[in-house]
């Protein structure tokens, strides 16, 4: 999982806020959904703040943290089966039309810590 991935200053400032290695958690939603369906695609992972605004994207996404990923498949059987697995993992999940948009990190808890992220720069 070497394509895209979060730039090691971004790692560095997320792992001191979050107090452990998040992007395990970001690489293992990568491997369960391989499991799920081997012809899944990994389409994007992290995003600089600046194409997150771009793609006109929500301002506190998880891609510009590098915990979100977005998975694609066509199949609605094959698609229903990742977002399965996935959710079994504990990730939180989201159906956009061929799309599955999975995030290492619960949307409730990242606002907890977004004060800190906010003065890390991550969003800037
Ligand atoms: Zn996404």
């Amino acid at each position: 999982m070497s394509w895209n991935e979060p730039p090691p200053e971004v790692r560095r400032e997320m792992n001191r806020i979050l107090g452990e290695d998040i992007y395990l958690r970001a690489q293992r939603a990568w491997e369960r959904a391989r499991q799920a369906d081997p012809d899944v695609i990994l389409e994007s992972w992290f995003r600089t703040p600046a194409r997150q605004r771009e793609l006109g994207g929500a301002t506190y996404s998880q891609h510009p943290l590098g915990t979100a990923v977005d998975l694609v498949q066509r199949d609605a059987a094959k698609r229903a089966a990742i977002v399965e697995a996935l959710r079994r993992e504990g990730f939180w999940v989201q159906e956009r039309g061929r799309r599955v948009h999975v995030q290492a990190i619960h949307p409730e808890w990242v606002q907890r810590v977004l004060p800190q992220i906010l003065a890390a720069g991550l969003y800037r």
